[in-house]
């Protein structure tokens, strides 16, 4: 193995943490803080966290709050970020082909316009952030959650913050499309509470075409996690034009009604449109294709609902609509 293939092996063993987000609600039961680990094997189009796609840094550039000074284009290295003379002023150009996430321009920018997505964090002090609302937690019967990203990408790393998040203990669940390998898997049950597992489709085709990943993988290791009784959420993003079709619903009726009163429950997730801020800042709005779609609103999901119920979940308790679990 190359120096540089060692390099690129040792940053993805030790994610970068695009955010760790407290009070969350939605990411498992009660009070939660969520990690968020930045790296996903996946490349789902509708993402509202794309600043957790890629496994390196990234720059976010508030176009808003520049003044236009051109200080970032003095510091930066590489000529990412350059000016070019437009009539008598200058107008600020970033390639980001070229940028190598060093951060000087964050630094030079006086006015915030620059920020960095994706940041080293040591075990240690995620530790210590993630236990800092350990009150709020046994208060309302939350914990902590570790997602991204997905975790499943750093399997290593994600079973040693488990652990040591278990050492303090915390209720752990690990949000995760489930796309790896069943011994990593496998290794986290002793450490994780809950499992979150994204089901964004139950067809093969379009789950490699559109997302990039191979439904046998997922479903085999969500089947493997139910059989080993493992506690158990089902969690379906309903994205319009992917997966909100009548087959669609009845393709996941007829798979998930096997699992009725084997699973916790299953949270169904309606799309919604507030990652495109983030698309801008990443510069990556070409790439978005939900641009003109709206948010959806739950009781567009109500097919879906009746026929989940009509399977055997329960409204409210084996059945949420928008992840909200509740607190004790
Ligand atoms: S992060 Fe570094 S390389 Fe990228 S634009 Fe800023 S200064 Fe240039
Ligand atoms: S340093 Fe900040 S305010 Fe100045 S041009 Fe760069 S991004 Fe804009």
């Amino acid at each position: 193995m190359s120096t540089e293939e060692r390099k690129i092996e040792k940053e993805i063993s030790e994610p970068l943490i695009s955010n760790i987000q407290r009070y969350s609600l939605q990411d498992g039961p009660g009070f939660r803080t969520t990690i968020f680990v930045k790296g996903c094997p996946l490349r789902c189009p509708w993402c509202h966290n794309p600043d957790t796609q890629s496994t390196k840094t990234e720059i976010s550039f508030y176009s808003e709050k520049c003044t236009g000074c051109g200080r970032c284009a003095e510091r930066c290295p590489t000529g990412a970020t350059y000016t070019e003379v437009k009539g008598k002023g200058i107008i600020l150009k970033f390639d980001r082909s070229k940028c190598t996430g060093c951060g000087k321009c964050v630094d030079a920018c006086l006015s915030g316009a620059r920020d960095v997505a994706g940041r080293k964090m040591p075990i240690k002090e995620i530790i210590r952030e993630a236990t800092a609302d350990a009150m709020f937690f046994f208060n309302s019967g939350g914990g902590v959650t570790i997602s991204g990203g997905d975790p499943m990408l750093f399997p290593e790393y994600t079973l040693e913050l488990a652990k040591l998040l278990k050492k303090e203990g915390l209720h752990v669940a690990l949000e995760t499309s489930a796309f790896g390998q069943w011994q990593h898997l496998e290794q986290l049950l002793k450490y994780i509470d809950l499992f979150l597992i994204d089901i964004k489709t139950l067809d093969p085709e379009k789950c490699k075409d559109v997302i990039k990943g191979d439904l046998d993988v997922i479903l085999t290791n969500f089947e493997n996690l139910v059989e080993a009784g493992a506690a158990v959420r089902a969690r379906l993003p309903i994205i319009p034009g992917f997966n909100n079709s009548q087959s669609d619903y009845a393709a996941y009726t007829a798979y998930l009604s096997q699992f009725v009163g084997k699973i916790d429950a299953v949270d169904l997730l309606p799309f919604h449109s507030y990652g495109e801020k983030k698309y801008q800042l990443l510069g990556r709005m070409e790439s978005y294709q939900f641009q003109d779609v709206h948010s959806m609103e739950p009781k567009e999901l109500k097919p879906l609902i009746i026929m989940l119920i009509e399977a055997g979940f329960v409204s409210g308790q084996s059945l949420t609509v928008g992840g909200l679990i509740g607190v004790n």
